[in-house]
């Protein structure tokens, strides 16, 4: 009671000071408001104990989401600027919501047992801007609800609703101050069997409903998302408040390695009235400040709570910036914003990283927004800096080394390195590649190096070592650590290689120059124009196996990181992901092309072979703890949410394994073995994607149909020319399909009758797939058959070979993802 008493009375001058500033934005003519006011206001607000209702059947539905009142006590919200955000509910209620699209609900059922949500509760909190209030306070207006005053009730809520407040404030904040507001609709919802759980409809979001709940597991934060979707009612075009033209971005780094930024935004408004500009930048950097091009500071708000979805899933590195007045559509507009922090971090031994990757600037986040970039660096002079953009200017001043790097095609990120390097130059001069190595190894490596010393007469062989470890042989009993500037000869040899086997599939490469550096750490990454490559990649195969990294880990260094980043310099750098749903194209592209390169190198290692059998056996085989295997836990369109608690692998497994076998499938399909040029259809997918989305998102759609405009007579197997059957198996569904055949022979004049058939299961009855079959001659040389397309439980199939076949092999040559043991 002395708390909700106590919360009511810090509440009232301020409410006098919102209600001036709520008139003042509808008129816009006014003077601006208190945007931070306003924002501790609705941290503030709390249930009105003076106006309890008894009610009974109150039902309110958004989309496809029911929520059901049926019996208790509910309280709303004082009122703030006239507007009620917000309610309170004890005692029976039911909410119900089944999705229309088949994905989700059964991804809804991997997490609560049942296709659809229907739960009981007994305490529910609700956030919205949209009509909630009225439509309940209508639905009040019966003899059977009683009105009294209980500040018991809502002295009951007060410190869930000081928890929960937070997390809504700047998203109802939004509508408060926006001119054209896009509702939303929030319910936390608390039963004993899944404690408290989140229903979303927000009109703001991509895709406007989520349900699901937070979730920690061995101390690891996860966010289970049951389901995400677009409402029925949503827009066919995404929702876009603003999107940046160019950025100027000019950074200092201290000798500390501290850095202060000031970046210039320049954006245009897409819809109009809004007030609010939501950015991300790290949250290790601090804004100090916002300005309009003419110099006005800005109210902006930095790591202020966010939804517990979003900070879970992308970190909290919002920065939101209040425009003085609303947006017009098609306006173009500067921002000036100024911070300084800590994020380029020593990974011990003198070898520095920048942490966070895409955070280090402010951009409008959200999307893949194409845009052009001006990097300025001031930097201390005994580092080597790399950075997207081509480079111009490095000079002197004092200890300080200043340059600028600029884009001459829009770029999708911008990104920077820095590191007491060694540079080689890999010849060629379009692109030019340059790698950069420290001679030194961070601590991990080093730490791992010295669990394992090596053998009393191993020393490392001369090619890895420096001349100051040459001149040091033999006057120290241990050799020392292998220096990893010493591998760059050789390993951008392999990347200007690598360039020009992409090329012939990609078309030419997208930027004048490859920088590739280093990075502590097991993660690759690839920029415009620049590579990211992790110390592992650097290091000997000796060492690698004293550092104890598994044979997968090594092969994965080898074969694959350097040419997975630089595949990415078309697939995510010239393409991009337009939202969380289509990234599997990039990663599965970028790992497949790596896969052919490494194949081309050694085709005798059959690498790809080798790894479409480990993505396959990650896929089926549950991983220890995991309640289900990899492919279950989701389809490949699920992108991030597959990192769940219940398949913690499922992501990896999924994204990178099933994404690689999806355009593998692809590519042996758009096979024609007795064409002049069998491999043509797929060389023309790909530099058509790349020249009709150069600098742009692509959608699963888009790829879908551009596979479409290419595709064979045989892969048109429902006859309508679509590729429908494909995705809806492999990317929007989940399951492998395990296949046997029996099959009798006969005499056929000169040749021999095969007849038979497959058997499918571990998939939907409705499940097609070509799949080939073969015998093997003697002396083991395969001989085909022929494809049976599968059309449920039984495929029955009659083929006339020449010789009399002893077995029966389905798909030996890995061209479908099943399995046949
Ligand atoms: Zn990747």
């Amino acid at each position: 009671m002395v708390a909700a008493a106590s919360a009511l009375a810090i509440q009232v001058p301020r409410m006098l000071a919102l209600e001036a500033f709520q008139n003042a934005s509808i008129n816009q003519a006014s003077e601006l408001g208190d945007p931070r006011a306003l924002y501790q206001a609705l941290n503030q607000l709390r249930p009105d104990g003076e106006h309890v209702y008894s009610i009974r059947e109150v039902n309110l539905r958004r989309d496809v989401v029911n929520v059901r009142l049926i019996e208790g006590k509910l309280a709303f919200f004082q009122p703030i600027g006239g507007h009620v955000t917000g309610a309170v509910f004890t005692g029976h209620g039911h909410i119900f919501a089944t999705p229309h699209d088949r994905g989700e609900r059964q991804s809804i059922a991997q997490f609560l047992g049942v296709p659809m949500l229907a739960q009981d509760f007994t305490r529910a909190y609700f956030r919205f801007t949209d009509g909630s209030a009225a439509e309940i306070k209508e639905q009040l207006a019966s003899p059977e609800v009683s009105e009294t005053s209980d500040p018991a009730f809502a002295a009951s809520w007060e410190a869930v609703v000081a928890n929960l407040n937070p997390w809504h404030s700047l998203r109802v904040m939004f509508d408060l101050i926006s001119v054209n507001p896009l509702p939303y609709f929030y319910a936390g919802v608390e039963n004993e069997r899944l404690g408290a759980f989140d229903v979303l409809v927000d009109a703001r979001r991509d895709e406007q409903v989520l349900l699901g709940q937070p979730r920690i597991e061995n101390d690891q934060r996860f966010y289970d998302t049951w389901a995400s979707f677009k409402s029925a009612e949503a827009p066919k075009k995404r929702i876009e408040m603003f999107a940046p033209i160019d950025y100027a971005v000019s950074t200092t780094i201290q000798n500390d390695l501290s850095l202060e930024g000031n970046t210039t935004l320049h954006l245009k408004t897409v819809r109009a009235g809004e007030r609010i500009v939501p950015l991300e930048l790290s949250r290790n950097l601090a804004v100090e400040e916002v300005k309009t091009e003419a110099g006005t500071p800005l109210v902006f708000f930095q790591n202020a709570d966010m939804s517990r979805h979003d900070i879970l899933q992308r970190g909290n590195d919002a920065l939101l910036a209040v425009l003085p007045a609303p947006a017009k559509a098609g306006e173009e507009f500067r921002l000036q914003v100024k911070y300084r922090g800590n994020v380029i971090s020593n990974a011990g031994n003198d070898v520095e990283f920048v942490g966070e990757h895409g955070t280090w600037y402010p951009h409008v986040g959200g999307g893949d927004h194409f845009a052009l970039f001006d990097l300025s660096f001031r930097w201390p002079k005994r580092f080597t800096l790399v950075a997207t953009g081509a480079r111009s200017e490095i000079r002197e001043e004092g200890d300080a080394k200043a340059g600028r790097w600029k884009s001459e095609v829009p770029f999708a990120v911008a990104g920077f390195n820095l590191g007491e390097y060694k540079m080689e130059s890999a010849g060629g001069s379009h692109p030019r590649v340059e790698m950069y190595a420290n001679h030194q190894l961070e601590d991990a490596i080093l730490a791992l190096l010295q669990k394992n010393p090596p053998a009393e007469n191993s020393t490392l062989s001369e090619m890895y070592q420096t001349p100051r470890q040459r001149a040091l042989a033999g006057t120290i009993p241990e050799a020392l650590p292998p220096d990893p500037a010493a591998v760059l000869k050789r390993l951008g040899g392999q990347v200007a290689d690598s360039i020009r086997f992409f090329e012939g599939l990609n078309g030419p490469f997208p930027f004048d120059h490859l920088d590739v550096s280093q990075i502590p750490g097991n993660f690759g990454q690839g920029w415009p124009g620049l590579v990211y490559l992790s110390t592992v990649v650097f290091l000997p195969q000796a060492t690698q196996e004293r550092a104890g990294f598994s044979e997968r880990a090594q092969e994965e260094a080898r074969d694959l990181m350097p040419f997975h980043e630089v595949a990415h310099q078309w697939w995510g750098n010239v393409a991009g992901s337009p939202e969380y749903r289509d990234a599997w194209i990039q990663e599965g592209m970028a790992n497949y092309l790596a896969l052919l390169y490494a194949d081309s190198k050694k085709p005798a290692d059959q690498r790809m072979k080798t790894w479409l059998e480990h993505y396959r056996a990650a896929l089926v085989t549950r991983a220890p703890g995991a309640s289900e295997t990899a492919d279950a836990a989701g389809p490949l369109s699920f992108g991030w949410r597959l990192l769940s608690a219940k398949a913690p692998n499922a992501y990896e497994a999924v994204t990178y394994g099933k994404g690689t076998w999806v355009i593998h499938m692809i590519h042996e399909m758009l096979q024609e073995p007795g064409a002049r040029e069998p491999d043509a259809r797929f060389r023309e997918l790909l530099k058509t994607i790349l020249t009709e989305h150069r600098f742009s998102a692509l959608s699963t759609a888009d790829f879908q149909r551009a596979i479409e405009g290419q595709m064979t007579r045989t892969m048109d197997v429902e006859g309508t020319h679509s590729m429908d059957w494909f995705f809806d198996e492999w990317v929007r569904g989940t399951g492998i399909p395990h296949y046997t055949v029996e099959f009798q022979t006969k005499p056929h004049g000169q040749e021999f009758l095969v007849t038979g058939q497959i058997l499918q299961s571990g998939v939907d009855d409705v499940f097609t797939a070509p799949i080939p079959l073969y015998t093997s001659r003697a002396g083991g040389k395969l001989e085909r058959l022929g494809v049976v397309v599968t059309s449920g439980p039984e495929t029955h199939f009659h083929f006339v070979s020449r010789i009399r076949p002893a077995h029966v092999l389905i798909d030996p040559r890995l061209t479908v993802l099943c399995r046949t043991d």
